[in-house]
């Protein structure tokens, strides 16, 4: 799964999809989606039944790992044949989810995940940094020890998407008086801003993990003493 820029959303993976399920999506139809084996790409029906996917028992296999090499070539081989004939194209996962959950609402049928439809989402990343701007103006927070911040003290906002609220992560402030304080400057700010849902989060401290994958660098957070969590949803 890749990464693609989404204008709402921010950064996200993509589901990879023949263009006739990119295209029901595009026009907010939520369309049965099936998925080539192996390679996780998502087909419409058509495509299913034109590729015979359903009719080959050899890609209904059920544990893939347990075939020899040889076996394994073959249906990658077959698998991939399909793949390079398909006209694919990429869409946002978190698009996706907001197009399910519209579709489950039209039929009345239950949510199928816990949706954040009223957080503040990448779209709205100008109220986000300003509450960034109000949180600093009115409580000095620690530096932070992250390399790639692009404010260097320990509090990190990061925009919320249809499965995952607005997170405000705090490192250092330990005291719960300066804790309560943070939280009802928090909420001051979110009196006059619609999308209320929210999860703000205090650690004792920063543990960064650095993971070098070939040319890539990732940071992530390690073993991190979480000491209170206040969700809004
Ligand atoms: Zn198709
Ligand atoms: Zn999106």
């Amino acid at each position: 799964m890749g990464r693609i820029i989404c204008e709402d959303h921010g950064v996200q993976p993509f589901y990879e999809m023949c263009i006739h399920l990119f295209d029901a999506l595009e026009s907010g139809i939520w369309p049965e989606m099936k998925t080539l084996p192996i390679i996780d790409t998502y087909l419409c029906q058509s495509c299913f039944d034109e590729y015979r996917i359903e009719k080959r028992p050899i890609f209904s296999l059920e544990d893939f790992s347990t075939l020899s090499t040889d076996q394994q070539e073959k249906i990658e081989k077959q698998i991939t044949t399909i793949y390079d004939t398909l006209e694919l194209k990429g869409k946002c996962v978190e698009c996706v989810k907001a197009i399910q959950l519209q579709d489950t609402k039209n039929n009345n049928r239950p949510v199928p995940f816990q949706a954040f439809e009223n957080t503040l989402m990448h779209r709205e990343q100008a109220t986000i940094d300003q509450l960034g701007e109000w949180l600093r103006s009115q409580f000095r927070f620690q530096k932070s020890k992250y390399i790639l911040t692009n404010n260097d003290d320990a509090l990190f906002i990061k925009s919320g998407a249809m499965t995952y609220p607005l997170s405000i992560k705090i490192y250092y402030v330990i005291d719960a008086t300066e804790q309560m304080q943070i939280l009802s400057l928090i909420e001051q700010f979110f009196e006059t801003v619609p999308q209320k849902q929210r999860k703000v989060s205090f650690y004792e401290a920063e543990h960064w993990r650095y993971q070098q994958n070939g040319e890539i660098m990732r940071i992530l957070p390690g073993d991190e003493l979480l000491l209170l969590e206040k969700e809004v949803y």
